[in-house]
């Protein structure tokens, strides 16, 4: 499986005021690299998506583009406009490259907010070189959307903490080093009851409950804890933080997904226009018909709509806005559900040929889907925005007043 690269960048777009020189020098150079690795996204067909989101993440550790999850080793800071352009342009290039860059990044911050210095000391220097997988572990068959319903126990003992329970639909379950395991350990009702741990993968009663096959191949899964014992030392943050943690991080990361979907829809938008123009019909070009036009255009309208939307949420955390998180779940919301149609249309312009199995279009088709689910649905976005405007003055708007989305239940 072999395919064109182009660059995955809109110069346009890198060249206004939210970036700064060091975006820009990030984004050609990530592209370039991508464009110099088309071994790793040629996978042969045999080759388990585990094994292959491995080999990724250690290539991207290996190269260093990972460094920014160890800050005490002198790598820059990952502003969340770097992390937004690794995405849109590792999308580009490949989904599993996205996805082992993300889970990575998704894992590995939590540490770097409220990790101690034991702890990061521990897991970031081998996080950041891609040699330790890391994942982070707050859904159960009970709990998605809502994560105050967290049920998997952890209860104090003499020697510990002792994990009781399972979690549902987690990336990187069967290759992961180290869980971030948002659990109960009481103290409060619902979401104050929450306490995050790093569990080790090798941990006895840790167990990949079921590997489960995904529309895009990826490592997936169901765990299960069984009088797994932690020390005490375990715990991320405070007991009581689990909630804290785990929304801060999410209200951090939706705009990352927002930025996935741009890269994905970028790919579909370069590959629809190379159809269109080289596809004969009806005695001229594709392109020349109207109503594909109208198509592409469209197309490129959502995709600048939403690569703005992500960079504008992207711009207002990195600026310390407190109402960022309410930007975040729009570039979430906006650019996950224009990519999806983007891609669809993509398909449409292709005819047949965007049907065929491991064709562009094809892939695209099945790796946009999750976007819209994971990290908060799209009606949950929604709801966070419109919270966030029931808490605007009606007069005027002021940056303070957009308010964060810390206190609500749902992702
Ligand atoms: C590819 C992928 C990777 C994932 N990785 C991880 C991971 O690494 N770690 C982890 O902890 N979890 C992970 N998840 C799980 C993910 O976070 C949950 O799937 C998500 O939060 C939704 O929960 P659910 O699937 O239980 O759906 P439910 O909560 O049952 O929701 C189902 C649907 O109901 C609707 N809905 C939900 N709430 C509302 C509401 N308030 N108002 C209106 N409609 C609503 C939405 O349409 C939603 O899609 C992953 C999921 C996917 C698909």
């Amino acid at each position: 499986m072999t395919y064109a690269l182009f660059s995955g960048l809109d110069e346009d777009i890198l060249a206004l005021p939210f970036y700064e020189e060091q975006h820009r020098t990030l984004a050609v150079e990530l592209a370039e690299w991508c464009a110099g690795h088309a071994d790793l996204w040629s996978r042969p067909l045999e080759q388990t998506p585990e094994k292959a989101g491995r080999e990724i993440l250690s290539a991207l550790g290996s190269a260093g583009w990972l460094g920014f999850l160890d800050p005490a080793n002198g790598s820059a800071a990952g502003d969340h406009r770097s992390i937004c352009l690794a995405r849109e342009i590792l999308a580009y290039a490949d989904d599993l490259a996205d996805f082992a860059f993300s889970i990575q990044a998704l894992s590995a911050t939590p540490i770097v907010q409220y990790g101690n210095s034991e702890q990061q000391l521990e897991y970031l220097p081998r996080m950041a070189s891609g040699e330790t997988a890391g994942s982070f572990a707050i859904s159960e068959k009970e709990a998605g959307s809502d994560i105050s319903a967290v049920g998997l126990t952890a209860d104090l003992v003499s020697d510990g903490y002792l994990l009781n329970g399972r979690k549902a639909w987690i990336a990187n379950a069967g290759i992961a080093d180290v869980h971030c395991v948002i659990a109960r350990t009481g103290g409060g009702p619902g979401a104050l009851g929450l306490t995050a741990f790093l569990v080790p993968a090798r941990t006895p009663g840790v167990r990949v409950l079921e590997e489960v096959p995904l529309i895009a191949p990826r490592s997936f899964g169901h765990l299960a804890f069984e009088d797994c014992l932690v020390p005490e030392s375990s715990v991320l943050g405070r007991p009581g933080q689990g909630f804290v943690v785990a929304t801060d991080l999410l209200e951090r990361f939706r705009m990352t997904v927002g930025a996935a979907a741009v890269g994905f829809a970028r790919r579909a938008v370069d590959s629809a226009v190379q159809q269109a123009r080289e596809r004969r019909i009806h005695g001229g070009r594709l392109m020349d018909l109207q109503l594909v036009k109208g198509a592409l255009a469209d197309m490129e309208v959502k995709l600048n709509a939403s690569a703005l939307l992500v960079a504008r949420a992207a711009w207002e955390l990195d600026h310390g806005n407190p109402g960022y998180a309410k930007h975040s779940s729009i570039a979430k919301v906006a650019a996950t559900e224009a990519a999806q149609e983007i891609v669809d249309a993509a398909v449409q312009v292709h005819g047949a040929a965007g049907l065929v199995a491991d064709s562009v279009p094809e892939r695209l088709y099945r790796q946009v889907r999750s976007l819209r689910i994971y990290e908060g649905a799209s009606e949950v976005q929604k709801l966070i925005i419109a919270d966030a405007l029931g808490r605007r003055p009606l007069v005027g708007r002021s940056r303070a007043a957009s308010g964060s989305s810390a206190s609500r239940v749902e992702r």
